[in-house]
């Protein structure tokens, strides 16, 4: 049966105390026109496909409806900015699927609010396919994550480094609540304010927490551990996130804000793909440390809420931050031992595996993915002898389990070069690259034999070597 869209949405987060949130208007855009819908995705949260193809979908995804507009702090590149917010975000509200789970429904781009500062509220069209196509192949591997539910082309010119289409996204969260709305609420000694968010959030998407004061440690211990799971899946798909800032960490344990993001074709552990990020804060193998500074941040937010003596409350919060490292590294180690097939394997091991394919300069998925195959792989490395040394180490750790390599490794990932192949034709109206690339993305670990060249590094001509914020 297909699932009736509650009508009007709900809208829970308007019951969190004021300073949360703030009303906007409804605001019309010259043109809008919808670019893809995601109708799978519309039936697993509870929403019609039918309403997902109407005129009023299309007026609310664009818009013209009345929202609200949340309000957070973050730290931005280590830098603490007290007042950041949707700028040009705003929540229409939530649905609830037939998995009973209560989802947000979020525009990106959607105009000017109260936390716009100097921004113009807008988002260009290739901005939001990019985060479109990432998300949808995050959802593909199973790893937490929003999701894109519909880009609606404005009409609008943005202008940027030059004059972009305007679009808005529709993005779906399990919540939009981010490490940066608590130190919103901390910044400005909100202490009933932050009970009432840890509530709410514990209440949406953590079960079996304590009743008592006990439960906001509890809280930041469940934060930690699936942070510490969401980074090790990331590396495992050679992921890295571009702008880690606290106010783009979702405390639910979803990937958030699809940015100056990339997968890795070549391997570096130090990698980095944002054009802002010029010390390497940001890079792939930065990033567990630079969750459990995020976390430290917010214990710190949260502190008042774990004991009034405050070195009781540093006490508490430090004893769950130190869980963070080792659940990490176990999650990672157990996400690399399945990409090598391997029941076990210990972290010296992949070290060597990730020093070979460093010194290598090989392609990160097609390694695998192609390792995963039995065929050869020596032709990804600059020198060969490296692939062959640690093959030879490989073989002797035991048997091979294909079928946990196969359900580990992808064959697809959304390369740099072929997002901006699909965004420059669909910047020219042609949108058949986008959906050659999301069909393929929808099954990345199926062979797509029509559609191989999808999974080739870019030549020297198409490499991206820096994705721009140019948003
Ligand atoms: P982001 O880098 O996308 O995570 O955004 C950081 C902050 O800047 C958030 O508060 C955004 O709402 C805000 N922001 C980004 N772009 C714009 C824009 N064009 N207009 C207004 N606010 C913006
Ligand atoms: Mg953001």
């Amino acid at each position: 049966m297909t699932p009736i869209m509650q009508q009007p949405f709900e809208f829970t987060y308007e019951n969190l105390p004021e300073v949360l949130h703030r009303a906007v208007e409804a605001l019309p855009v010259a043109n809008p026109q919808f670019v893809i819908t995601n109708e799978k995705l519309a039936e697993h949260i509870g929403i019609s496909p039918v309403w997902l193809k109407s005129d009023a979908a299309l007026q609310a995804l664009s818009g013209n409806a009345p929202a609200i507009a949340m309000a957070y702090a973050g730290h931005q590149f280590g830098h603490f900015v007290p007042s950041l917010g949707d700028g040009r975000a705003k929540l229409i509200g939530e649905v609830i699927g037939p998995d009973h789970i209560r989802r947000d429904l979020h525009l990106k781009g959607s105009g000017r609010t109260f936390y716009s500062r100097g921004g113009d509220g807008r988002a260009t069209l290739g901005a939001m396919l990019r985060e479109y196509i990432v998300s949808e192949a995050m959802a593909a591997y199973g790893i937490p994550t929003t999701r894109a539910l519909a880009v609606v082309a404005t009409g609008e010119k943005v202008p940027r480094e030059r004059l972009e289409q305007g679009a808005v996204l529709t993005r779906i969260a399990r919540s939009h609540v981010r490490v940066g709305t608590f130190q919103y609420l901390a910044a400005r000694g909100e202490d009933d304010a932050l009970r009432a968010l840890v509530d709410y959030e514990v209440a949406r998407n953590f079960a079996g927490a304590p009743a008592g004061p006990e439960r906001f440690i509890w809280f930041l211990k469940q934060v930690i551990a699936r942070q510490a799971q969401l980074i090790a899946q990331w590396m495992c798909v050679g992921f890295i996130h571009g702008v880690m800032n606290t106010d783009n960490m979702s405390v639910c344990g979803e990937t958030i804000d699809y940015g100056p993001c990339a997968f890795m074709d070549a391997f570096h552990p130090q990698k980095v793909f944002s054009s802002i990020d010029q010390n390497g804060r940001y890079a792939w193998d930065k990033q567990p440390v630079m969750a459990l500074w995020n976390l430290t941040r917010l214990a710190e937010a949260m502190l008042t809420l774990f004991d009034v003596d405050r070195d009781k409350a540093i006490a508490l919060a430090e004893a769950e931050l130190q869980k963070f490292m080792p659940a990490f590294e176990t999650a990672f180690e157990t996400g690399m031992a399945r990409k090598l097939g391997l029941q076990i394997c210990d972290g010296e091991f992949i070290a060597i595996t990730l020093q070979a394919l460093a010194d290598g300069n090989a392609d990160f998925t097609n390694f695998f993915s192609t390792l995963t195959t039995g065929a050869d792989v020596t032709s990804f490395f600059v020198n060969a002898d490296i692939c062959i040394e640690w093959l030879a180490a490989w073989r002797a750790h035991g048997v091979i389990d294909g079928a946990l390599m196969r359900a580990a490794n992808p064959i697809f990932t959304p390369r740099n070069h072929r997002i901006e192949q699909a965004i420059v034709a669909a910047n020219a109206g042609d949108l058949q690259p986008l959906h050659r690339l999301l069909k393929v993305l929808a099954q990345p670990f199926e062979q797509h034999p029509d559609e191989a060249e999808l999974a080739l590094p870019p030549t020297a001509e198409e490499e991206v070597t820096q994705t721009f914020c140019g948003t």
